[in-house]
């Protein structure tokens, strides 16, 4: 049965451009049924050019939260109120709090990572991180891994310039070893490094290029102890299933997906999930992708 909808009825969505496959909205909406929270949540579609206006008509028509995404996620940051010091530290904001004077910025991707990991069992104090891609996503794991202690991060990225800006970044505020290398440097690796985590963070492998791989060398895998491909979908991805071959543990992203939207929630409403509903919530993302034949991207 579709939400009643009335005066009293709060507002929340979600910007990015283009918006119209965000899986968020069955996420938010989810979780205001199950908790009987009288709230809508919308994908609102934003160019960059009406960013700031939209940010603007947001606040006066008291949406309460925003989450931000692609290509939003840095660029909002000049039009918020206050930036928390995790999201500051990754220069990357995707949610968004009202208050009285305009909107608070936080990020959560980092802390949706972080919660995929522990539901795995996986501590990062003293381990060795391998991330693959220097992009947002890369910039959230790099910061969340420093956070809890990883011993040392390794960087791998197309463009080498952009690795070392998020070298830099790391090293700002955290006092870990950080190596970067590039694709090609990487293959010729003589004694590759045993990596305990390896998180790709590239688009390469995501629907419709779901045969394609950055890397397909067996030996690469053999040093690799986890493997997380943040991609969900599909949600195996050809990194992951050489992992896997390879005797890896393998994660995909959409618990990633799921516990970073969970965050956002809990922060706006001010509540904790209870591990019973999150679980819910993810088995029910899962069951929307198994019954897809194709999904969009
Ligand atoms: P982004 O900021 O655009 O960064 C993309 C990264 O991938 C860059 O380092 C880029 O390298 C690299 N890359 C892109 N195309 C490449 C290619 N053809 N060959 C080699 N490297 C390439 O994107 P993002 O926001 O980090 O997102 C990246 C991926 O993570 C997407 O698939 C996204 O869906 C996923 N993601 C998932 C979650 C989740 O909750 N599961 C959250 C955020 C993102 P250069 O620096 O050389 O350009």
């Amino acid at each position: 049965m579709s939400k009643q909808i009335t005066g009293a009825t709060s507002i929340f969505g979600v910007l990015g451009y283009p918006i119209q496959h965000s899986l968020s909205p069955l996420i938010h909406n989810q979780l205001a049924s199950e908790l009987n929270h009288d709230l809508v949540y919308v994908p609102f579609p934003v160019s960059p050019e009406t960013l700031e206006k939209a940010i603007e008509g947001a606040w006066a028509l008291e949406i309460q939260g925003l989450n931000v995404t692609i290509p939003h996620k840095e660029s909002v940051i000049p039009y918020l109120v206050h930036v928390d010091s995790f999201a500051m530290k990754m220069g990357a904001v995707n949610t968004l709090k009202r208050t009285a004077q305009g909107y608070e910025g936080y990020n959560t991707d980092g802390m949706g990572l972080l919660q995929s990991l522990t539901k795995h069992r996986i501590t990062l104090k003293g381990k060795t991180m391998m991330i693959l891609g220097s992009g947002g996503a890369a910039r959230a794991a790099a910061i969340m891994g420093a956070s809890q202690g990883v011993r040392q991060i390794w960087i791998v990225n197309r463009t080498i310039e952009h690795a070392e800006k998020l070298l830099k970044d790391v090293k700002q505020f955290y006092s870990i070893e950080v190596e970067v290398c590039s694709w090609d440097q990487l293959k010729n690796i003589e004694n590759m490094p045993s990596i305990d985590l390896c998180i790709q963070t590239t688009p390469i492998g995501m629907y419709p290029y779901a045969q394609m791989t950055p890397i397909d060398d067996p030996n690469f895998f053999s040093h690799i102890q986890t493997a997380v491909d943040l991609i969900y979908n599909p949600l195996e991805t050809q990194f992951l299933s050489l992992a896997k071959q390879a005797g890896c543990n393998i994660i995909n992203g959409l618990e990633m997906l799921v516990f970073q939207g969970i965050k956002a929630y809990e922060l706006w409403k001010e509540c904790t999930i209870s591990l019973d509903l999150q679980e819910k919530v993810l088995k029910n993302m899962e069951q929307y992708f198994i019954s897809k034949d194709e999904m969009p991207r």
